[in-house]
């Protein structure tokens, strides 16, 4: 059989792009599904983790001011009850036990007290052990007296002492001054209470009597570590958290409580409530810088932010909330981008990853299956453009291919030659060895043509004992050459057929390219005729035609 040389092949595209075109649908397909589920649930991810933690933020401000309000609504009670005189200046007693009430039920409450006009005080606190401590400050005409009472959960005393040391005087405390001089209920910033160390704030109202003049001022001293105590039960993904500030940055609640107080100044017993900036999770004064413009916030109902801390992703979500005029926090709801985002991007690794695997497990079996089902497409192609008895190129399939290298020659100006080959007096050979003899001839003619041929070169069975070779970059000087090697090929020894060694010779043709004859037929019918000159000029020759001897041929580009 004939080597599968450029000069004999068979070109079969179909099975090629069938194969390529299989796997790059797969391919584009599991890309094009990867990407867009990629994408689509990033985005869901992302707005669901936004919607957690606005509801957080949300329920932290309800519970916040769900348990501010008593204060204010006790401090509200407790005036109407003073102006109306139930719980009046002149039963100190009364007020007391009213005071111990409203602790009884308001476990966040921390203190409640009355600061007269004239100095007295009346004031109720817990003692910390599940009992009470009173502090009673009465001015009459002998002047002065302070009086503590110890009493047990159930009111009852337990103890009093007079304390004639004592200089304390409502009217000089800031939450009495602001309440005297605003006229209306006020509440301070957080700050830390003295005695039981504890963050908390302090609401204070004016009471008034019928002229309009201010007998005195309520105030309630109202813990908020519940505050931090809730934010630190609130699950946000797995490591976000939650922090209430204040407008000059101050913490008003932080989960970790320890963190929540430092010294006022150092190596002083006051106590004051630390700065956000001051906590040292980088996390937490990273969100907090992003806060930096307050006015941005006051805007926006939800201010969402993202930052990256040591290359990782968060988020974060700010919200104002208060009581008008009376105070004005901010909360800030943080997480990691990870913990809602991780398990996805993980898994979907995963998934790009089998679908790479599968992908190439499918290629690997799309090959060979494609091959085995294109397999009677091969034949078919073989048997429509092979001829049968050499091996080669059938006419059909040769024109095809020579049209097409004429066209690009063209196209792209370059030389290119025809040779037609026709076997001298092969009747003789039929007619004296027996057909089966010339089938061997040819056969055998057909190999030592290829054989002699170039990579490049495209031969065919022309018809019976005529053969075609198209050379492509070859002008007529070098085709000339390659004709005579080729007839040399043919008449230097016999072939060996079945009917012994038979010698032949074949007569050639040529053609080249010419600007007039630039069709394919118009240059097989040129090589024809020089072919049949050759014929006539006594066989086992070359012939030139002469339109290429006329014109010339294109510069040859060997
Ligand atoms: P010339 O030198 O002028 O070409 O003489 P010739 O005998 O080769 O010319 P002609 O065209 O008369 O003869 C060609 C012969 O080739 C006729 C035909 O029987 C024979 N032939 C054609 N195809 C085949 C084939 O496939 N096998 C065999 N064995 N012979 C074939
Ligand atoms: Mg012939
Ligand atoms: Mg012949």
């Amino acid at each position: 059989m004939l080597p599968r040389s450029e000069s004999n092949k068979i070109k079969e595209p179909v099975r090629y792009l069938l194969t390529v075109g299989l796997i790059s649908l797969q391919v584009v397909t599991v890309a094009a599904i990867l990407i867009a589920s990629r994408a689509s649930t990033e985005k869901v991810l992302l707005d669901h983790m936004k919607q957690i933690m606005t509801s957080v933020v949300t329920e932290s401000i309800d519970r916040t001011k769900e348990f501010l309000a008593p204060a204010e609504k006790a401090a509200h009670l407790t005036r109407n009850l003073a102006n109306h005189d139930v719980v009046s200046a002149g039963d100190t007693g009364a007020m007391e036990l009213y005071f111990f009430e409203q602790l009884r039920v308001n476990p966040q409450f921390a203190g409640i007290y009355f600061g007269f006009s004239n100095g007295a005080f009346v004031y109720v606190k817990h003692d910390g052990n599940g009992g009470y401590l009173s502090k009673l400050i009465s001015i009459d005409g002998d002047g002065r007296r302070t009086e503590f009472i110890r009493r047990d959960a159930s009111f009852r005393v337990l103890s009093r002492r007079f304390d004639p040391d004592d200089t304390y005087d409502p009217r000089v405390r800031p939450w009495f001054k602001r309440a005297r001089l605003t006229r209306r209920l006020i509440w301070t910033d957080p700050y830390v209470f003295y005695t039981s160390r504890l963050p908390g704030i302090t609401t204070a109202a004016p009471v008034f009597d019928e002229s309009g003049n201010i007998t005195g001022v309520i105030g309630v001293d109202i813990e908020i570590t519940d505050i931090s105590r809730f934010l630190g039960s609130l699950r946000i993904g797995k490591n976000g958290s939650a922090f209430i500030f204040d407008r000059e940055g101050n913490l008003v609640a932080f989960p970790d409580m320890d963190k929540l107080i430092k010294p006022a100044s150092s190596g002083a017993h006051e106590l004051r409530l630390a700065r956000v900036s001051e906590i040292e999770d980088p996390v937490v004064r990273a969100a907090y810088e992003q806060a930096g413009d307050v006015k941005m916030i006051n805007r926006e109902q939800f201010s969402f932010v993202s930052f990256r801390v040591n290359g990782a992703a968060h988020n974060a979500v700010f919200a104002p909330f208060g009581a008008a005029n009376h105070w004005s926090w901010i909360i800030a709801v943080h997480a990691p981008e990870d913990d809602f985002l991780g398990p996805i991007r993980r898994n979907q690794r995963r998934n790009l990853l089998l679908a790479i695997a599968v992908g190439i497990a499918a290629c690997i079996l799309a090959i060979p299956l494609s091959f085995s089902v294109t397999r009677p497409i091969r034949a078919l192609h073989e048997r429509a453009n092979r001829d049968e008895l050499t091996g080669l190129p059938n006419r059909r399939y040769l024109l095809e291919r020579a049209s097409k290298k004429t066209a690009g020659a063209v196209r792209n100006r370059s030389p290119v030659s025809v040779a037609m080959l026709d076997l001298d007096n092969f009747k003789v050979v039929n007619d004296t060895c027996g057909h089966s003899a010339g089938d061997d001839v040819l056969r055998g003619v057909a190999d030592r043509l290829s054989a002699a041929l170039r990579e490049r070169d495209i031969i065919g069975r022309y018809g019976g004992e005529e053969f075609v070779i198209i050379l492509p970059e070859t002008g007529l000087s070098m085709a000339r050459e390659i004709a005579e090697r080729l007839r040399a090929s043919i008449a230097s020894a016999p072939v060996m057929t079945s009917a012994g060694p038979v010698g032949i010779t074949a007569s050639i043709g040529i053609v080249s390219l010419v600007p007039l004859h630039t069709d394919v037929q118009a240059l097989l019918d040129a090589a024809d005729k020089a072919l049949l000159q050759a014929k006539k000029g006594g066989r086992n020759c070359v012939r030139v035609s002469d339109i290429s001897e006329d014109h010339g041929s294109a510069p040859e580009r060997e």
